[in-house]
């Protein structure tokens, strides 16, 4: 695997594999990769791109100064497990290096309603953070194709909407992988590693309330009753819920009841202790 660290060496390197036809496949992380990232990198392998992953912790993101500051960072085990997982390539820049004026200079970009609700209205100018820095990867990398994974599906949805509103969406190829899950179900998740044992050992209450949202509204529950169990469920096991929510799954309009023939997405944001995850699951 090459790595680079500066835009411009690794540009020079895409631009010889765009002359010998390769796709480039690009995987944006920050790091502190697990079993998630790598099938996302094998994804865009099986497909037969050259495989350009980045691991940026991008501080324009995070709007809670604590969470940046104690985003885990394992670049040697991230380099090992590109390595065995066949990666071409690791683009590590600095802070510096993406945004040489500084974050607050860089172009924003704005995503309506997709902005405001969940993730967006827990963590404002969040997606506004992931807009600016996908634009300037996308600017840098060019890919063909765009591996990101549905454990995100907010984010999946703005940075869809990105590229359509960079003149993109020919062009970039967006392909949203399925989340890979522990065996007690946990998404993985970088934020997982923070979990300490007894916490990590509740944590699949997530998915399994996920599920009970799917399995009740395929046997025509009433979704207000499931919501308020699940809520009751995470409480009594010592998480702060943010929400338990059911959306459309495209537009993420928020839904209060389930509707059968419109494609739905359960979403859960908890707290345990000070590690917030989040999880999703379609219905349909
Ligand atoms: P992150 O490093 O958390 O920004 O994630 C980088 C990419 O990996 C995003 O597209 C995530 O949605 C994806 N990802 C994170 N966790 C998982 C998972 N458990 N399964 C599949 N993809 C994931």
């Amino acid at each position: 695997m090459i790595v680079f660290k500066r835009i411009a060496e690794l540009q020079e390197y895409l631009a010889g594999q765009r002359k010998n036809g390769t796709p480039i496949g690009f995987i944006p992380t920050m790091g502190a990769l697990h079993k998630g990232h790598i099938s996302l990198v094998q994804q865009a392998k099986a497909e037969g791109s050259v495989t350009v992953c980045s691991i940026f912790v991008n501080p324009a993101q995070f709007n809670d100064k604590q969470d940046f500051d104690l985003y885990p960072s394992t670049i040697p085990d991230d380099i090992t497990l590109l390595e065995q997982a066949g990666c071409a390539v690791l683009f590590l820049p600095s802070v510096q290096e993406i945004y040489p004026q500084g974050p607050e200079k860089a172009a924003a970009y704005h995503f309506g309603s997709l902005e405001t609700v969940f993730e967006g209205a827990m963590r404002p100018g969040h997606f506004n953070g992931v807009g600016k820095v996908m634009a300037i990867l996308l600017d840098i990398v060019q890919p063909d194709a765009l591996y990101m994974g549905s454990k995100d599906y907010q984010q999946c949805l703005v940075v869809k909407d990105l590229c359509r509103q960079m003149g993109l969406a020919e062009q970039v190829r967006f392909v949203a992988c399925p989340t890979c899950r522990e065996p007690d179900g946990l998404a993985m998740s970088s934020r997982n590693r923070r979990l300490n044992e007894s916490q990590r050992a509740l944590a699949g209450i997530i998915y399994q309330c996920l599920v009970s949202i799917q399995s009740k509204f395929e046997s025509g529950s009433d979704f207000a009753i499931v919501q308020k169990e699940c809520l009751e469920l995470m409480a009594a096991k010592g998480f702060e819920t943010e929400y338990v929510s059911l959306a459309d799954a495209d537009t993420l309009a928020p839904l209060a009841q389930y509707e059968p023939g419109r494609r739905m997405v359960a979403l859960i944001a908890t707290r345990i202790g000070t590690v917030r995850l989040i999880d999703n699951m379609l219905l349909n």
